[in-house]
């Protein structure tokens, strides 16, 4: 598909949006776009937003300001008072329950965009066709959409967003109804269809693992704002503050205080007797102010054999569980407690003590006020 002239630039254009319900501010000032065949997660705690940017993208909700362009066009400004009806807006939608209509047949449901389009039946039927096959339904036509399973259902959901090319995709926590081994399954179909199709898609999710792997790009909400936007890596690797790093992906925390700082490292005190020095040119980690320290699990490795470049915190082991595959200690730290992986071989017994091997270009240092 080629974009006409005029039609570059992004698909979706969310400005300055806010919504209230009463009090409580559902979304606040928050504005972003999706460039064509970009795929934009927002990710956030259940309560954050997520849904209500969704619905106002798709029409179904009013917001109190702000504006959305979709291909260039004004479809929402609470300025100039435009509201472009939901089924006047060229999207497809998928929600997380299945809605699919039990009176009608797989094809009728898939077909049905095309039906109130005016769309004949030959074409239609090789449309439908086409479109099953994309999502693996081809063999369950003329079976009632009732009789399917619920990872069928969600299927026969997105066929029918899908059939009459939309210009964006509105997904809303489409798998989160479905069990773990389906999920990724259907994260698996989607990415493959989308890497296809090329769609834009705004995909909301509260789980980090389906965010990163679908997104090209994810914005990060809580409390009605978007509190970080970029690529999965970005967030992963630098996020914006304590709170998105604990929230995507695991880490390891020590609380300290910094006791003496130069120009290009800092040293944290994290009690016991046990002090750390990490490079650092922020000024405002002066003498005196509380920190919290924190590392992935992957870059902390247990061993009694740090390298020069390395910094080692000794630790108790606490509780371990036996896991099978693996097992997980706690570990009681100078500066917190903390919980790790390890691998089922490793001797680990409750009160051992271990050292965890730092890799210090992997810490993070943020100012921290304890509650
Ligand atoms: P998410 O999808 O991230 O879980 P929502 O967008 O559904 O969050 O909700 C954001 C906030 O707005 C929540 O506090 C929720 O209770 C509130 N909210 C959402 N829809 C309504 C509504 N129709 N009436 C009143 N409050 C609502
Ligand atoms: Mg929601």
């Amino acid at each position: 598909m080629t974009d006409a002239p005029g039609s570059m630039g992004p698909v979706l254009s969310v400005r300055r949006v806010t919504k209230r319900y009463g009090d409580a501010l559902a979304v606040d000032d928050i504005s972003f776009d999706i460039d064509a065949g970009e795929v934009l997660t927002l990710l956030g705690r259940s309560g954050c937003g997520k849904s209500t940017t969704l619905r106002i993208v798709a029409g179904l909700e009013h917001p109190d300001s702000g504006s959305v362009h979709l291909r260039g066009k004004v479809v929402v400004s609470t300025a100039d008072g435009i509201f472009v009806a939901a089924d006047k807006r060229n999207i497809g939608l998928v929600f997380q329950s299945y809605a699919v209509w039990p009176h009608m047949t797989v094809e009728q449901n898939i077909g049905y965009p095309l039906k109130i389009r005016g769309w004949g039946r030959n074409e239609s039927r090789a449309r439908i066709e086409e479109v099953a096959d994309m999502v693996g339904l081809s063999a369950f036509l003329d079976r009632q959409a009732t009789q399917l399973s619920g990872g069928q259902q969600q299927r026969v959901a997105l066929a029918r967003a899908l059939i009459h090319e939309p210009d964006l995709l509105l997904l809303d926590e489409p798998f989160s109804n479905l069990d773990t081994e389906l999920r990724s399954e259907l994260r698996f179909q989607m990415k493959h269809l989308q890497d296809r199709l090329g769609m834009s898609v705004l995909y909301v999710t509260h789980d980090q693992i389906e965010a990163m792997d679908l997104s090209h790009r994810v914005a990060v909400m809580y409390e009605g704002q978007i509190q970080q936007l970029g690529t999965p890596r970005d967030i992963y690797e630098t996020p914006a503050n304590f709170f998105i790093q604990r929230f995507v992906g695991k880490i390891l925390t020590f609380d300290g205080t910094v006791a003496a700082r130069d120009e290009s490292a800092v040293t944290v005190d994290l009690g016991e007797g046990v002090a750390i020095s990490l490079p650092s040119e922020d000024r405002e980690l002066a003498v005196g102010v509380t920190v919290r320290l924190t590392t992935r699990p992957e870059d902390v490795r247990l061993g009694s054999d740090p390298g020069t470049a390395e910094l080692a915190i000794p630790a108790r082991i606490g509780e371990v569980s036996y896991l099978g595959h693996q097992q997980d200690c706690k570990l009681l730290c100078p500066g917190g407690e903390n919980t790790l992986s390890a691998p089922k071989a490793t001797e680990l017994s409750p009160n051992d003590t271990v050292t965890l091997v730092l890799d210090p270009a992997k810490v993070r240092i943020w100012p921290w006020r304890s509650a």
